[in-house]
This record gives C-alpha cells, structure tokens and sequence, in this order.
C-alpha cells in the first residue's frame, strides 16, 4: 500500500465541503479547521505528491487522527481517511520527515517494546501462575500491553476459563507483549514489520490466538498480512468466541445496575462486531442496557486510537471527556466496553468502566469484582 491507492479518496475530500467534520473527534476537541478530516487529506495529498507542506506544522496535522473511522460513517463516497493518513505518516517517516514527537515515543518503545517503556514480561508473571503461561500453547490468550497493564482484565479472562471449564487456553507469554500497532501508527514500517516477524515467530506453535484488544486483533490478523508476516493461527476476539459457549448457561448471579455500552473502534466501525458484547452484558445484567445517541457506527471514539494519546496526550484526554460526557447523558452508572485501550481512557476521563469480560467473570462465578474495581 502507499498514498498512490488512496488516490481517489484524496481527489475526493480535495472537492468536498466537509460533510463529515462535526463526526471527527480531533476537530471538535481542537476546534481548529486543520484538523478536519478535508484539510488532513489536503495535507497527505501535498505529501504523497512530494509538494512540500507550507510547514511542519502544517504537515504534522496528519498525526492528528485517531483512526477512529467516524468519517466514513457519514461520508457519501465511503473515503478511507485514516488509512490515506497512516500511509502519509509512513511517507513521511521513510523521508526522515517525523514529527519530532514521533521519535520521541519511538525511543521510549523500544526501550521494552511497548508503548508503556515497561517490563510487562514482570507483570505477566506477578498475575498469571508459571502453569498458564505454557511455553508452547496451541490455544492462546493474546492479553496486549493495555490489559497487561491493566491488569484486571486478564485476571477476569482466566476466571471465565475456569467458570467455562476451558482448560486449554494458555497465556501468551513470549518475549513480545505487545502487538507492535503503535509503530503502524507512527509510519515506522520496517520497526513493524521486524516486530511482526518476531511476534509470529513466538506464536509459531499456536493454532487460535484469542485478543482481549480488538486493536491486536485486527494488528496480528490483517496488518501481518500485509507486510508479509501472516500468523497461521486464527485469531479471534475473545468475547465474539465466547458468545456461542455461553448458550447453555446461566450466570451464578446478575449484575445490577444501569449500564451503557462504548463501542470500540476497532470492535465496531473496523469489524462490525456490535451484537456479540451487547449480547454478554443482557446474559449479565438484571436491567436492560442504556444505549447512547451515539452509538454502533456513530459512536464516538474514546481518544485512545490513531496513536495519538502517545503524542498528543491533551487532545486525546480531551476525546475521552467529550465521549465520556455521551455515555453519561444516558443516565447509566456504569460503562461496559470491550477494550482495554478505551477502559483506559474513559476511566482516566473520570468513568467507572468495566470490560464485558469483568462483567462476564462476575455473574459467572459469583466472587464478585474483579480485585481493584468498585462493586456495583
Ligand atoms: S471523508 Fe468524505 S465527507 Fe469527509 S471530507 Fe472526505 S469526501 Fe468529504
Ligand atoms: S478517522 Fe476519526 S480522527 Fe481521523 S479524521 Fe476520521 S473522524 Fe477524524
């Protein structure tokens, strides 16, 4: 891929009056005219065509996108924003042309490999037991680095294994924790594609990958592909693969309470995949769930793709509150999502947020929260 495919969706937005700008979370929260999706694209046009961009500044805007989609919901020509956006970032880091916040987070990630700079190999350690970390696993939960950071997360994932009696998932834990997507993000192909090779390499023995991230889901199953590093184990989201194994159960006890759900990203508008947690949450709450105005394919995005909280942690903070501030209109107590990135950001906007798979730990073994949440 590069810009010359994206060659039709830049003519497109070049002649468009911004039909999808009040959809884009960055112009909303920065309320400024160069971050809208029309003027990203003039932008990523400028630099696919090698015409310089006035300024840096003026060619930085291209790192001012979430990845989020949320365009496309209301684009009448079904434009790829996002995907022309990354690829002039990646123009742009081929050129020695990176934002200067770009190298900045780059050092810091290949410090440990991940977007944290910590060693999540000792975390991994500290909450899994040596037994479910098996060297060579046919069956594997891909935790990524937001829910090993997390923590609780993976902790309710084995709890489900064992209310479900599934005794052969291991957990990954291989020397790569993370799926490598922020170098994606950042334009660093060749780092990617050396980061995916090792991955697959780790993940040789497996036969199903199970990701609580739908970023590492769609990561390890289409971007390895299409740098030449494709797993041959399927890969799956664990709570779409749990759905069929819930249908003869009944949970211990339901949760109550009132609950929204947040759509991820990546979940929704990438992969469709609305029915399957909404379908979780009505197997584990007493009350109906409390959908927001925005919601599905207009969901708004909780700030947290595109790589830009690692770059320009202000704006993404700023998406966070002004999701967060969606959900809360519905009156709910709560918010259930299905990604540990979005848990991270709502929850650090001032949400209480709970993973369908907590949700989904508590009503099926009745040991109440997972350790470090608040009770219902
Ligand atoms: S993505 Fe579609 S709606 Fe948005 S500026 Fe481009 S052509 Fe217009
Ligand atoms: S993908 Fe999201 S953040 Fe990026 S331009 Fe489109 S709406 Fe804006």
């Amino acid at each position: 891929m590069s810009l010359l495919s994206h060659k039709r969706d830049l003519a497109m937005c070049a002649f468009c009056p911004k039909m999808c700008r009040f959809a884009c979370p960055m112009a909303e929260v920065e309320h400024r005219e160069a971050v809208t999706p029309w003027w990203k694209m003039i932008q990523a046009e400028r630099i696919g065509a090698r015409r310089a961009p006035d300024s840096p500044e003026a060619a930085a805007v291209v790192y001012h996108c979430l990845s989020c989609l949320h365009c496309r919901t209301h684009c009448r020509h079904a434009v790829d924003v996002p995907g022309a956006l990354l690829e002039a970032r990646a123009a742009l880091f081929s050129r020695n042309l990176e934002d200067p916040l770009v190298c900045g987070f780059l050092a810091r990630f290949r410090k440990q490999g991940n977007p944290f700079a910590e060693d999540l190999g000792a975390r991994l350690e500290r909450i899994v037991p040596a037994e479910l970390r098996p060297a060579e696993a046919r069956a594997v939960l891909f935790a990524g680095c937001q829910a090993l950071r997390a923590e609780s997360v993976v902790s309710a994932a084995r709890r489900v294994f064992s209310a479900l009696s599934i005794d052969f998932v291991g957990v990954f834990a291989g020397d790569d924790l993370c799926c490598g997507a922020p170098l994606w993000q950042m334009g660093d192909r060749k780092g990617f594609e050396a980061h995916a090779e090792r991955l697959r390499r780790q993940l040789g023995a497996c036969r199903l990958v199970l990701c609580l991230c739908p970023t590492c889901e769609e990561t390890l199953r289409t971007l390895y592909a299409e740098v030449g590093q494709p797993l041959s184990a399927r890969v799956e989201n664990l709570a779409e693969w749990l759905g069929p194994r819930l249908e003869q159960r009944t949970p211990v006890q339901k949760i109550p309470g009132r609950f929204t759900y947040h759509d991820p990203c990546f979940a929704g508008r990438y992969r469709e995949r609305y029915q399957a947690p909404r379908r979780i949450l009505s197997f584990c709450l007493t009350e109906p769930l409390q959908e927001a105005a925005w919601a599905r394919d207009d969901a708004a995005c909780c700030g947290g793709g595109g790589g830009v909280p690692w770059i320009l942690p202000g704006p993404a903070a700023a998406a966070a509150r002004r999701r967060l501030k969606q959900l809360q209109a519905t009156g709910a107590e709560r918010i259930a999502t299905a990604c540990p990135g979005c848990q991270r950001m709502l929850g650090e906007a001032g949400g209480q947020v709970r993973d369908v798979i907590e949700v989904l730990a508590e009503a099926l073994d009745g040991a109440g929260p997972v350790p470090g949440e608040e009770h219902p």
